[in-house]
């Protein structure tokens, strides 16, 4: 059992951890040999590519936690067949799921023979729930040269309530994916794309990566409709609906509102317990998105006051269980997020009236200039997304094309002004002065940079 690595990325090409085998890359890849031939874990996870789909879907979080096992030239697609379905199917008392076996379902590579007929072996998964797919869905590499290989997805099936038969190629929301194998067998030697690449051989040891989405198994076992309504996410949707007077089930559009409110604050909880601080770059910015996002859907509830000290608390409260350090640093935590959203009110109120007067300008299904898209981000700190989804609100579009060519433009004026800037010696004279009156404190946390001064 190996801990969960931060959601922090250590790999440079991903901002955060987006699956429990991004900490066993080095093994997997075979840079590195591995300290142990088998593990397994529970990885916080972030996937922002999935923010659209949240609490519009049963099963998208920002923030999950992906359960996995893992093979390092270990045991291979057999094993990885066997122990999934023996977890998932041993009655919960002996210390497995206790999922109905006839309701499963498996997706298969279509040239992955190889894999049905293990399925068919070591389970009693019959051959009418198994179906075929191609690469776009059932082949894993990592988009360079390197290890790849086919997958076989594991669903289940909710029953007839939630959609027509006939599994997963016919209806995810119905049939909902639980895990992934992932079995690492080829060496690639050119990647195009997802479903185009050159196969050289085998790789010399083959490895093992799953991948099963705890709040989805969860959400199946606690007998809820999503991810969102289990015991480690609910109890914010109840926090937001008394905040807002607003009953969840009610009115479809304030549930997914409340679904992204409670995502997100445990998103925003758990990436600024590994360390991140808003801002406005990177993974700083995706925090503060996620921060604002949920801030902004409380006002669209109708909640106008501070709400992070009414949720964020309640948020810790579940995920403590879990992640004690997250009560242990909450000081830390909070004091980081509840100035996020004070400088967020401020920024609110002096752009949504210019934002209100641009769109009435603009008149139904009109357009707003780049001149202003830029405007309430350059005086008024306006996240673009913001103006776009606020726009759209109203019905009107916005010349996002415009709003670009002046954010380069104004990157290159910067440039510019660095270049000229560069070659005359850095001038450490207010620092010097500082030192020289003694002990600083930093309160940062509570005022920004305007009205932070030394006391
Ligand atoms: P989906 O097709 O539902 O978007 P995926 O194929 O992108 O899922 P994988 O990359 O195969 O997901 O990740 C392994 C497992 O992690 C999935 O089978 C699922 O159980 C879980 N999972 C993936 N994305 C999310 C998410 N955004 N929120 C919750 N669980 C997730
Ligand atoms: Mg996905
Ligand atoms: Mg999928
Ligand atoms: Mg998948």
């Amino acid at each position: 059992m190996v801990p969960s690595a931060s959601v922090i990325s250590d790999d440079p090409s991903i901002l955060f951890n987006i699956a429990g085998m991004v900490q066993f890359i080095p093994y997997l890849t075979g840079r590195e040999p591995a300290p142990f031939s088998r593990a397994t874990s529970v990885q916080k996870c972030v996937r922002t590519e999935d923010i659209e789909e949240v609490g519009k879907t049963t099963r998208h979080g920002t923030f999950f936690q992906m359960n996995g096992n893992f093979s390092f030239g270990d045991y291979f697609k057999e094993g990885a067949i066997r122990f999934a379905w023996t977890f998932l199917t041993t009655p919960e008392a002996e210390g497995g799921l206790g999922f109905d076996p006839e309701r499963l379902w498996a997706t298969v590579h279509h040239e992955d023979a190889e894999t049905v007929d293990l399925w068919l072996k070591e389970t009693s998964l019959p051959r009418e729930r198994i179906q075929f797919r191609g690469s776009e869905d059932n082949y894993w590499h990592t988009g360079q040269p390197g290890p790849g290989g086919y997958c076989s997805e594991i669903y289940f099936d909710r029953g007839p309530a939630y959609g027509a038969e006939g599994g997963p190629e016919a209806d995810e929301d119905r049939y909902i994916e639980i895990w992934n194998l992932v079995f690492m067998e080829f060496e690639l030697s050119a990647v195009r794309s997802k479903a185009d690449f050159d196969v050289a051989g085998e790789l010399p040891a083959k490895n093992i990566d799953t991948g099963m989405g705890l709040e989805r198994v969860a959400f199946l076992k606690q007998g809820v409709e999503n991810m969102y309504e289990i015991d480690e996410v609910f109890p914010v949707i109840e926090a937001a609906s008394r905040l807002s007077g607003k009953r969840y089930g009610a009115n479809h559009d304030d549930d997914v509102r409340m679904r992204v409110v409670a995502d997100h604050v445990r998103a925003g909880l758990i990436i600024m317990g590994d360390g991140v601080r808003p801002g406005n770059e990177g993974r700083d910015y995706i925090l503060r998105r996620l921060l604002r996002r949920a801030v902004r859907a409380m006002r669209l509830l109708g909640v106008s006051e501070p709400v992070l000290p009414e949720l964020l608390p309640v948020s810790m409260e579940v995920m403590k269980a879990s992640y004690p350090e997250l009560e242990r640093d909450f000081d830390r935590i909070s004091r980081v997020a509840y100035a996020e959203e004070a400088a967020f009110l401020r920024t609110l109120e002096s752009g949504t009236a210019l934002l209100a007067q641009a769109v009435e300008k603009a008149g139904p299904a009109g357009t707003l200039s780049g001149e202003v898209a830029f405007a309430l981000h350059d005086t008024h700190g306006f996240p673009i997304d913001l103006t776009l989804e606020m726009a759209a609100e109203h019905g009107v579009s916005v010349d996002a094309e415009g709003f670009r060519t002046l954010m380069s433009e104004q990157r290159e004026r910067a440039r510019a002004d660095a270049k000229a800037k560069k070659g005359s010696a850095k001038d450490l004279s207010a620092f010097s002065a500082l030192l020289e009156r003694g002990r600083t404190e930093f309160i940062g946390y509570d005022s920004l940079s305007s009205d932070a001064r030394v006391r």
